[in-house]
């Protein structure tokens, strides 16, 4: 329970901006996103997280707190458009005695360049070792690319265009090079998104993955599809089967 002093602050803090019994609130919605990543092995201490845009206003992840028993109270809240400079990051609401998430400026990346509602950051194990077995390529366009997965389907077919991918497309990954210090990957992260335009991740060497959407719901459905077919790939790799194949031009027998 809050002491009267922490009331108090919390009033000034805009507390309100966190309150909320709807479960599909950004700051109800966020710890629930992070138990179940949780348990999905995709963030663990407190790598990896989530970030929920609404409008003008960004709900995030605290840095700091284990992700499975995260609550709204330890949610930052912040407007888009009062962000004069990304070093110096002004908040509306902040939590007692935390700190921001490092992982701040590659998600408004994703809020920004994308007009995302929502991106997730995970460690997952699948995607670490993806970048792993894609080392042999050229650090400068190192890409995961795959085909004729019916899981495919579950990718958005690029920004401000209609529909998703089908069955035969390719979907390319592009993966950057991982940095001592998060915040310093967002760089990288926006240069990987002007190469790719259409893509809605971007793998981190021996780090992880950062997965947007248009709306939470796609986010998190694209995170999902994404890891499948990470684990899937890795299981192709060691059957030594390929990721991109030509079924598509053979078509049906
Ligand atoms: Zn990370």
């Amino acid at each position: 329970m809050a002491s009267t002093t922490d009331s108090a602050q919390a009033t000034e803090n805009n507390d309100h901006l966190i309150k909320s019994t709807d479960s599909k609130h950004p700051a109800n919605l966020i710890p629930a996103l992070c138990r179940k990543f949780w348990g999905l092995g995709w963030v663990s201490g407190t790598g990896g997280g989530a970030s929920i845009r609404e409008n003008d206003l960004v709900y995030l992840a605290p840095s700091g707190v284990s992700k499975e028993l995260m609550e709204p109270e330890n949610i930052y809240v912040l407007s888009m458009s009062k962000q004069e400079d990304p070093k110096k990051r002004v908040y509306l609401r902040s939590p007692l005695n935390l700190k921001p998430s490092q992982c701040t400026p590659l998600f408004m990346a994703a809020f920004t360049r994308r007009n995302a509602s929502c991106c997730i950051h995970t460690h997952s194990q699948w995607a670490v070792l993806i970048t792993l077995l894609l080392e042999n390529q050229p650090s400068s366009n190192r890409v995961f690319e795959i085909n004729n997965i019916e899981q495919i389907k579950g990718f958005g077919k690029g920004f401000q265009k209609q529909g998703n991918l089908g069955y035969h497309d390719t979907l390319r990954i592009p993966v950057i090079e991982n940095t001592p210090h998060e915040e310093d990957l967002a760089e990288y992260l926006e240069e990987a998104m002007d190469k790719y335009p259409d893509t809605y991740a971007v793998l981190v060497r021996r780090h992880g993955v950062y997965v947007w959407g248009d709306t939470v719901d796609k986010a998190k459905a694209q995170a999902e599809s994404l890891d499948y077919l990470f684990q899937l790939a890795v299981e192709m790799h060691k059957l030594g089967l390929p990721w991109v194949s030509s079924i598509a031009q053979i078509g049906p027998s």
